[in-house]
């Protein structure tokens, strides 16, 4: 099962450090960190909702929300792929068991 552990290697790298989930729809903070777009809107919801500025969830360090965070197109490209190996893995598995 090596290849099923390096995999699991992967997906952990592709969890969001906030929630704990593959991430969905990963954003970058100006301090370099990534989190969900839901996890930034909730984190920044948890706070003052008039604030503009609040610390990163990881590090803590302070950044003015911009009006548009930029994508994680790193994490958004390797998600996809990912999704397309485990279509195909799940696919061969359900495969597999109708045959049995
Ligand atoms: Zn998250
Ligand atoms: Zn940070």
């Amino acid at each position: 099962m090596a290849s099923a552990m390096d995999f699991d290697g992967f997906v952990e790298a592709m969890e969001c450090p906030v929630c704990n989930e593959l991430y969905n729809d990963p954003r970058v903070l100006p301090c370099g960190h990534s989190c969900c777009f839901t996890c930034i809107e909730a984190w920044r919801r948890s706070r003052q909702p008039e604030v503009q500025r609040l610390p990163c969830p990881l590090c803590r360090q302070d950044f003015t929300m911009p009006s548009e965070l930029p994508k994680n197109f790193f994490v958004v490209n390797f998600l996809e792929k990912m999704k397309e190996h485990v279509g195909k893995y799940i696919s061969a598995l359900t495969a597999n068991w109708q045959c049995v």
